[in-house]
């Protein structure tokens, strides 16, 4: 296994950083605790110059317009972007279109790939991942509520979804609704249908607001009604019933993309707290790194995120290699892992800054506000726990059942 960047990638890493530093981080403070959609043109104008540079969308293969690397390469890509909160949108492999892109990728018609993957590959629309439901636990999506049902040549999706992020502005949504509710195994019932939001029935209610912050556009999380949503039926994604495979292959894939995104955020926040201890005086020529506690939580994070980085170039390796399903255990142990090693570094981070670490004159109390979120979201902590543990009891002749 190759733990270290290509040498491709390498040149591709210096470019990133060059740019980061001329453009990027310094439209971090206009950022911060702004609407989205008010930076756009700014956003767009180095969207454009990511393109001058041959970087645009890392993940894709050369024919759809990307760079054609392995998800292990993308890794250390997805982890150099990750040091901002607006590195992947920049790139145009930010979640959820990332993953949709790779759905439509792999499992759609050539039609579908012309109407949808194109524009998003271009990066002049974007989509959105409709599966979780207020009224089920999204834990357990065998309980979908959401409906597709056959009429004529249509599908008439109805049902009531939220948490789907970055809805507000999304030209399609890929929408997870039972087809087959008599399937005898609870996986089998579902199914992904894209639906364009300027399809009748389709309304957002309202963009949720999530620790405070309501969002919009790209980074909004909507609930949004599907009431009686008329599509045709070549708008299946791969075929019926096959809602839960296609959701696990995204997901897979998905997990690697934001478990290298948090090693990134960690690096960064590594990097503003080792920053803040070396130039913080306590008194005089005592600058607050000669703490001993402070040393500590240096010392801890640094082991910490390199274990993380470790553990998700292995699992995306495994993946390269063998396929997602390969890769199940990988996956859910870094899930968990990273996101907690997330939530602590960022921690400790804040607390060497003080007080100026809760405002937004650095990205830390961004990320601490929106990366709570990653303990929950792609399946809780708890979940993939439950997935690593019943494994490893199973060689011990248990079976533990749900
Ligand atoms: C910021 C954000 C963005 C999101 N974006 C999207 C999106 O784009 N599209 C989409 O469809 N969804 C999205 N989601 C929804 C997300 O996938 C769900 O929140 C997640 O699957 C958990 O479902 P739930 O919230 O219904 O929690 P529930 O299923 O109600 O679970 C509640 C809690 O119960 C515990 N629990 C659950 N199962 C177990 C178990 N087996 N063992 C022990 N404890 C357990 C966990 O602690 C869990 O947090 C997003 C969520 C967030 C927070």
């Amino acid at each position: 296994m190759q733990t270290e960047p290509t040498d491709r990638v390498r040149a591709m890493l210096g470019k990133i950083a060059e740019l980061f530093e001329k453009d990027v981080y310094p439209l971090e403070p206009k950022f911060l605790g702004k609407s989205f959609r008010a930076m756009l043109p700014e956003l767009a104008r180095i969207r454009g110059r990511v393109k001058e540079l041959g970087l645009w969308a890392p993940h894709l293969p050369v024919e759809q317009g990307g760079l054609g690397l392995r998800l292990s390469e993308f890794a250390h890509v997805s982890e150099a972007l990750g040091r901002s909160p607006i590195g992947h949108y920049l790139f145009n492999c930010q979640a959820p279109d990332v993953g949709n892109m790779e759905l439509l990728l792999h499992h759609g018609t050539d039609a579908q790939k012309a109407e949808f993957l194109a524009p998003l590959a271009r990066g002049d629309i974007r989509s959105c991942f409709s599966m979780t439901e207020p009224d089920a636990a999204g834990s357990n999506p065998t309980t979908l509520a959401t409906r597709a049902v056959k009429d004529g040549g249509d599908y008439v999706v109805t049902g009531r979804k939220w948490f789907t992020s970055s809805a507000d502005g999304a030209a399609f949504a890929i929408v997870m609704a039972v087809t087959n509710p008599d399937a005898d195994s609870p996986h089998m019932r579902a199914s992904q249908i894209i639906v364009p939001t300027s399809t009748p029935g389709f309304r957002i209610v309202r963009n949720i607001s999530v620790m405070g912050e309501p969002g919009d556009d790209y980074a909004s999380h909507a609930e949004v009604d599907y009431d009686a949503c008329r599509v045709p039926q070549t708008n299946l994604l791969g075929h019926e019933g096959a809602g839960f495979l296609l959701a696990q292959e995204r997901l897979g894939p998905g997990r690697i993309h934001h478990c290298m995104r948090w090693v990134g955020i960690c690096e960064r926040a590594m990097d503003l707290m080792c920053r803040r201890a070396a130039t913080r005086e306590l008194s005089p020529g005592k600058p607050l790194g000669l703490k001993q506690t402070v040393q500590t939580w240096i010392a801890e994070s640094r082991a910490e995120i390199h274990a993380s980085r470790l553990m998700v170039i292995h699992a995306a390796d495994k993946i390269d290699r063998e396929g997602v399903h390969a890769a199940r255990e990988e996956v859910s142990l870094i899930k968990f892992f990273v996101a907690d090693v997330l939530q602590r570094v960022l921690d400790r981070a804040i607390q060497t800054h003080g007080a100026l670490g809760l405002t937004d004159d650095t990205p830390l109390a961004y990320w601490y506000r929106h990366e709570r979120a990653a303990r929950i979201y792609d399946g809780p902590d708890e979940v993939h726990k439950s997935v690593v543990a019943k494994r490893i009891l199973r060689g011990y002749g248990i079976e533990v059942k749900a």
